[in-house]
């Protein structure tokens, strides 16, 4: 039974992640989400055979079957991203003992929802700059909601937990405001203040923090790779403009920091 829920939810993770890249193009662009998907050069409808996930991107080479123009390859990355995302939502509730089957399913479901709104969160902010407000307070709500729906229930044991979320994440709000504020901007955007006060109300204080000390290991390390990368000259044109981009969008990092910490359980591991 266990392989068949791992391929259901890398085949959810796909079909999910395709329609997501479709949030991000479209998203706050004046664009509705329904409609076709075109071609973005010669504004071809594709067809269905084109928009299969991964395989159509594999199966074209990257490019535009009409116009022979390169496709982003932010398709096929947000794609493959939400697919390991599910896979590993996945896993951390099969091997969380003890959990009933409606539990499971009600618990993978939901963290994908919340999972899927992450996904969307980091790559805006690395295609746009920016982290839309009604996309975070998405996220916040669905944080917010988690306890009453994981637990199936609505009593002391979920208000405590609420709680708990609302001054974790006020505490990392604080903090990234401090950050943002006495920076004016430079640092840390308003909008990553925003997105560690979900953190914090999804994953309460321990695994919040732990998830933003991730990040900045992991923003370190790919600020300063970019940094050598700029020195040198025998770069192919694409990875020399990216290393020559000052601005770092740092939803990325959260978000990955996060999720690294909520599939590890790292809160729990770390305290032994
Ligand atoms: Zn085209």
């Amino acid at each position: 039974m266990i392989p068949i829920i791992y391929l259901v939810s890398i085949g959810a993770g796909l079909i999910v992640g395709s329609f997501l890249n479709v949030v991000v193009l479209r998203f706050n662009t004046g664009w509705t989400l329904q409609g076709r998907s075109r071609c973005l050069s010669c504004s071809h409808q594709l067809s269905w055979l084109e928009l299969v996930p991964v395989v159509s991107f594999l199966w074209q080479r990257g490019h535009c079957r009409h116009c022979g123009s390169q496709i982003s390859s932010q398709y096929i990355t947000v794609e493959l991203v939400t697919a390991l995302v599910f896979g590993f939502i996945a896993w951390r509730a099969v091997t969380d003992i003890g959990l009933e089957w409606f539990e499971l399913v009600r618990t993978v479901v939901w963290t994908w929802a919340v999972a899927s709104t992450l996904v969307v969160i980091a790559a805006y902010d690395l295609k746009h700059k920016i982290i839309p407000d009604q996309l975070v307070y998405l996220f916040m709500a669905l944080s917010a909601l988690s306890g009453f729906v994981l637990n199936f229930d609505f009593g002391i044991a979920e208000i405590v937990w609420l709680v708990h979320g609302l001054y974790s994440g006020g505490l990392l709000f604080l903090a990234f405001w401090a950050l943002w504020y006495f920076s004016a901007g430079r640092l840390m955007g308003f909008g990553d203040a925003k997105l560690v006060f979900g953190l914090g109300l999804w994953l309460g204080l321990k695994d919040a923090l732990i998830g933003v000390m991730l990040a900045f290991i992991l923003g370190a390390v790919v600020g300063l790779g970019l940094i050598a990368l700029r020195r040198s000259k025998n770069l192919p044109k694409g990875w020399r403009l990216l290393s020559l981009k000052s601005e770092i969008p740092f939803a990325p990092f959260l978000v990955t920091g996060a999720f690294i910490s909520f599939i590890l359980n790292l809160g729990d591991v770390l305290a032994g």
